[in-house]
This record gives C-alpha cells, structure tokens and sequence, in this order.
C-alpha cells in the first residue's frame, strides 16, 4: 500500500491528523509543505532495466534492484527540488536555517558533491560522515522520495517478496521506519522502506538493523491505548516504530506514509531514550 497509495490521499489523510493533533501542528506543516512540494514535480515513466532473471539472480545475493549509480533521474528537476526542500524547511525550523540556507546552495556550487551523496545515501544510508544534524540525509530523503517511488511502483512486480527476508528494501536498499503486523497471516510483518515506500515481508521478530538480535534483545512498549508499539533493540540501539493492524482501523484505511508521519512523537520518545 505504501507506493499504491496516491500522494493525494496521503497529502489528505496527513491535513486529516494534523487537525487532530494541535500540538505537532508545526512539525506537521513542515512535513505537509515537503509533500505538496514533492507532487508538483514532474517525472517521466521509469523504464525498468532488468528482466525477470537478473532481478532472481540480485534477490539471491541481497542486492536491490536499483543502486545510486543506475537512477536515471532528470538532475534539473532533482537539483530543483532539493533547493525547494532546503528552502521550505528553513522556513519552519528557525533554528536550523543557517545550515539549511549553505545546504541549498549545494547543487548550484558543487553538483558532483551532490551526487556523490547521492551515491553515498543509496549504498550506506549516509550522504557523508560530517552530517552531524542529519540535515543532508533530511534533504535528500525528501528529495529522492517522488523519484524513488516511481522506481518502487514500476520495479514492484519484479520482487519476490517472500525470497528476499533481509532487514533492507529489495528495491532501493533503503532501510525501513515503520512495520506493521498483519491482521491476516497470523500477524506477518512487513517493513516500510523510508526512502521508496515500497513494503516487504520480514520475520516476524528479530531487528531488521543488525538482523543479529533475537527476542533477548529486543524490547516493545506497546501504547496505553491503539495498535502503536515502539519497539528497541539494546544490541544495536536502534528502533522501529510498528503499528499493529490487528487492533487497529482496518487495513485499507491505513496508509504506511502517514503513519510514519503521524507518529513522530514516538520518535522523540526513542530518541530521548537514547536509541536511534
Ligand atoms: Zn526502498
Ligand atoms: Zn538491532
């Protein structure tokens, strides 16, 4: 459901929560601007580069099927939003205007220093090593959204997603922030990946980051009341936001996208905890 629900809805369904959440209100009005800004981008039809033999034969290695360097993107468009996405949240986070006025004047100034991050990003989750304030990855995870989820919908039928298991999105690599547990399958999980919104199956315990811990590590609180837990892992120290569909609206009026929004104050909890 991730890359088939429509930007239009996710847009509706997030002015939905953010009347119903008064106190997230700015932090909402941010995310609302970068989605609204991300739609009116145009973007040609991805044309997919692998047949159905290729795909297997990177499933069975644990490669995804598009890396940085095989995104073919319009870089007028992608420069032009990544300015628009620097621009919009200087303008909601005073405090972090400085850095994210110098951001924005990177593709102009230096853009192969752009898609080296780029390249970065999609192979190890990190544009570079002195992103202290997670500012680029902010930029470009907003940035590559609209593209990447081009990528997920046009590579969608090419994953078998019940031979992949691995803790990162068969498609784009990214990792995931949110699960949720199925209210059919005996509560299979599936992962939302934070870059393309594809969706795919994994175990349902164990932590998708270091894919080393098993329940001993891993700890969830569920919420006092709804189908939300957080759940930590003490090996790694990271965590992952799940929402739980058995106890939760039904399947079909849930959009991941939304949910990954709307429960930000589950990552100020896990943060302050001090996992990340
Ligand atoms: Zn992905
Ligand atoms: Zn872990």
């Amino acid at each position: 459901m991730g890359i088939n629900a429509s930007e239009e809805r996710i847009l509706e369904q997030l002015r939905l929560g953010r009347e119903a959440m008064p106190d997230w209100a700015e932090a909402l009005d941010l995310q609302i601007a970068l989605l609204e800004a991300q739609m009116e981008v145009e973007i040609p039809a991805v044309e997919v580069r692998l047949n159905a033999e290729e795909a297997t034969q990177r499933r069975r290695q644990g490669i995804p099927l598009v890396s940085g360097r095989e995104l073919r993107m319009d870089w007028d468009s992608f420069a032009a939003l990544f300015r628009r996405v620097c621009q919009i949240s200087a303008a909601h986070r005073a405090d972090l205007a400085d850095d994210l006025v110098a951001l924005e004047k990177i593709p102009a100034d230096d853009p192969e220093q752009l898609q080296s991050w780029i390249f970065s990003f999609m192979a190890e989750g990190k544009p570079s090593q002195d992103d202290e304030l997670g500012l680029e990855r902010f930029a470009l995870t907003h940035t590559l959204r609209p593209f990447l989820r081009r990528y997920a919908q046009a590579y969608a039928s090419l994953v078998d997603e019940s031979g992949w298991r691995r803790g990162y999105c068969p498609i784009c690599g990214g990792e995931p922030d949110l699960a949720s547990l199925s209210a059919l399958d005996e509560g299979a999980r599936h992962l939302l990946c934070s870059r393309c919104d594809n969706e795919w199956l994994y175990k349902r315990l164990g932590c998708p980051f270091c894919e080393r811990a098993d329940h001993g590590e891993i700890r969830y609180y569920p919420e006092e009341e709804g189908p939300h837990r957080l759940y930590v892992c003490d090996e790694c120290k990271r965590y992952l936001k799940t929402i739980d569909l058995r106890e939760g609206p039904p399947r079909s009026r849930v959009l991941l996208p939304v949910e990954r929004v709307l429960t930000m104050g589950m990552d100020v909890a896990a943060r302050d905890a001090g996992y990340g």
